[in-house]
């Protein structure tokens, strides 16, 4: 995939450089990830265009930073665990994320998925990550300005569902708005120790349950914000 914006701006120069993105990359592959399909993309998006100017320079680090409004851009190596998490067993076609953020995590799926809904529950986050959107040109990204725990129950049923913040339990809502042989990840637990767990529906109505490891997310909040 290739982005329409050619100016210098989004391709990056010195810390933001494709040399940046590249070394970044090779830190990814040297921490487990294995997918090319996501880890493509990661070399090719600009992280620096969902990120305040002040800290481009941290862009292409494996680290989460600060966004805003007390939320973060997830850390490089959750972003890419996480998806290729969600593209293990073939591509979904309908996936949707909880936790827009800075549109970092749904611009990756955008490219590897044919259709993303995302829902962010922060308005002044959500405008400026649909900003980004429109100037990346992309297309096949839906969003909206919601509480994302009832999920997006027009555009149900999801093959996929990734939650970008993390609840005790994944809401009861959601998992209704997951196909019977869809795949959620998600990270679960206390505000201070999460686990990311996969759940992958048999088709039957029951879930089969797997612990990818532990991460750190912000809360899943209640209402809109
Ligand atoms: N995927 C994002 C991660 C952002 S951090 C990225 O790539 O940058 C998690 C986001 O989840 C925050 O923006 C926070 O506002 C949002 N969030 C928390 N609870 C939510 C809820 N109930 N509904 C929608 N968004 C929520």
């Amino acid at each position: 995939m290739t982005y329409p914006l050619s100016a210098a701006d989004l391709k990056g120069e010195g810390m933001t450089s494709q040399r940046a993105r590249d070394r970044l990359v090779g830190v990814l592959k040297d921490s487990g990830i294995r997918d090319p399909r996501v880890i493509e993309v990661i070399r090719n998006l600009p992280r620096h265009h969902f990120i305040d100017q002040a800290l481009h320079a941290h862009a292409y680090e494996n680290d989460a930073l600060p966004i805003g409004h007390g939320q973060t851009i997830s850390q490089p190596w959750v972003v890419a665990r996480m998806t290729e998490a969600l593209l293990e067993f073939g591509v979904p076609q309908k996936v949707l994320e909880i936790g827009t953020g800075s549109g970092y995590q749904a611009a990756v799926l955008a490219a590897l998925v044919p259709q993303v809904f995302t829902v962010e529950r922060i308005e002044a986050l959500l405008r400026q990550a649909r900003r980004r959107f429109r100037q990346l040109g992309l297309t096949n990204l839906r969003s909206r300005y919601d509480d994302g725990k009832l999920g997006w129950p027009d555009e149900a049923p999801f093959d996929a569902i990734i939650l970008t913040a993390a609840g005790d339990t994944i809401p009861t809502r959601i998992l209704d708005q997951l196909s019977p042989t869809g795949v959620l990840v998600a990270p679960v637990g206390s505000p201070s120790r999460q686990t990311l767990i996969r759940m992958r529906g048999d088709g039957q109505g029951d879930f089969i349950q797997e612990e990818l490891g532990a991460v750190s997310f912000v809360p899943l909040l209640g209402g809109i914000g």
